[in-house]
């Protein structure tokens, strides 16, 4: 008998069948004899219509009563998943985040968890009965309640897993596993067996939205084994192979990531002065903005161009930011480009094969996609583009690399 956490994304509790179809799933474990704690998100959709609903009230809502607005969306899910097991004959409880005591820090919108308390639903189980807990929302020291982030349901999960010692944590979504790139923009994307929890921290950072990076984080740092795999149709899926596991040869790139929703902004003609990147950056960053890429280029006359990316949601306050300092750090002006996006190539093999950085580059250049800024490390590359090629630079990429799916032919044709 195993206790297995397992967590439901927006599509598979999309519908109300597509809930009925979860609850069948779950009773099969049971009837094994497993114990289980289900993490669900709100139903697919849901979480952006509440996003939607408080921006025609304002453009940038209290991030506290964001919380206590998107927060409801899970609540609706743990309920109807809960009545569709009783239904059925099984025992089910469901828990908010709060009542759980999923206890986080206090940064709303994108709070992190410090503490899970275990006694309730212990209590639950031993009583037989399947647990259902709401993703992506905690509370914190104050009772106030806090969400994760978008796709934090995965976080709860696995923290969930960390805290009460589950035997695995099965990520149940809408494709078959962690692909090598996304499934929906390259058809011929390979399903990987296995992929290193280094790589995976790596492409869920650079933009794979199929786990939370803090998911990942947590799964390395306690150890829970961690599978993601198909709501909708049976197989192995992907295990995310902790450090100790048997190494079998890394192939040189694991997976190609993207992120669409960028944004460049660069402050020109700056002081070559010691600071300025401090003076620059700090402000926005005290904001609550993250700063992703960042660049700076000197030119002859003693002046610099300070260059970063921030997320194209919060681009507009970081330009606003900007241009209440520019006079005063002595900057020629600031420009905001709204269309960009970044492509990111990521294998820890990379570490020991030269080529990768000119294979990446000739492979945009034969596409005639211009590169505006490129940063590297030991396991990745990545450029920002512009973000209207940025699907013809994953599928390039892709080709290049030749990570497509030999047998995709074979399963694709008629
Ligand atoms: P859920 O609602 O189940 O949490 P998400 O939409 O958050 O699902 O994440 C699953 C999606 O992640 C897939 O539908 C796919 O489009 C996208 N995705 C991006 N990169 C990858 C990848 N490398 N492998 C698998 N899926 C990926
Ligand atoms: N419902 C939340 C979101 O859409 C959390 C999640 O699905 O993981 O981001
Ligand atoms: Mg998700």
């Amino acid at each position: 008998m195993a206790l297995i956490v397992q967590k439901f994304g927006g599509t598979s509790v999309g519908t109300v069948e597509r809930i009925e179809a979860v609850a069948e799933k779950i009773v099969q474990f049971r009837d094994q004899g497993d114990d289980i704690v289900v993490v669900v998100s709100a139903m697919s959709g849901e979480t952006n219509r509440l996003v939607a609903l408080a921006q025609e009230i304002m453009d940038y809502p209290t991030p506290r009563e964001m919380d206590v607005l998107l927060s409801t969306g899970e609540q609706v899910t743990i309920a109807l998943l809960s009545m569709a097991l009783e239904k059925r004959g099984y025992g089910a409880r469901s828990f908010t985040g709060g009542q759980v005591r999923i206890l986080t820090s206090d940064i709303h919108t994108k709070a992190r968890i410090r503490e899970i308390d275990g006694t309730r639903i212990h209590a639950q189980l031993d009583q037989g009965n399947v647990v259902v807990v709401a993703g992506f929302q905690g509370v914190d020291d104050h009772g106030n309640i806090t969400t994760l982030g978008r796709g934090g349901s995965d976080t709860t999960a696995v923290a969930l897993a960390a805290a009460l010692e589950a035997d695995e944590c099965q990520i149940y979504t809408d494709v078959k596993g962690v692909y090598t790139t996304d499934p929906r923009v390259v058809e011929d994307a390979r399903l990987l067996s296995s992929i290193t929890f280094e790589e995976m921290l790596e492409l869920a950072s650079l933009g794979a939205k199929v786990l939370q990076i803090r998911a990942v984080e947590f799964a390395g740092k306690y150890k829970v084994p961690l599978r993601v795999l198909s709501s909708f149709e049976e197989g192995p899926g992907t295990l995310i192979s902790l450090e100790g596991d048997e190494k079998m040869e890394d192939p040189t790139i694991a997976g190609i990531a993207f992120e669409r929703d960028e944004a460049k902004l660069t402050v020109a003609g700056v002081p070559d002065v010691p600071g300025v990147a401090y003076q620059v950056i700090g402000p926005v960053s005290a904001a609550g903005i993250e700063v992703d890429v960042i660049v700076q280029n000197a030119a002859e006359d003693g002046t610099n161009d300070i260059t970063f990316t921030v997320k194209r949601s919060e681009s507009d306050r970081a330009k606003q930011i900007l241009d209440g300092i520019q006079a005063s750090i002595g900057a020629r002006e600031v420009l905001l480009d709204k269309k960009v996006g970044k492509v990111s190539v990521v294998g820890v093999g990379m570490r020991s094969h030269a080529g990768v950085a000119s294979k990446t580059f000739k492979a945009l250049a034969d596409e005639s996609i211009n590169i505006q800024i490129i940063t590297t490390s030991e396991i990745k590359i990545s450029v920002v583009i512009e973000e209207k090629y940025l699907e013809l630079a994953v599928r390039a990429l892709h080709s290049a690399f030749e990570l497509g799916d030999p047998d995709y032919e074979k399963d694709g044709g008629q």
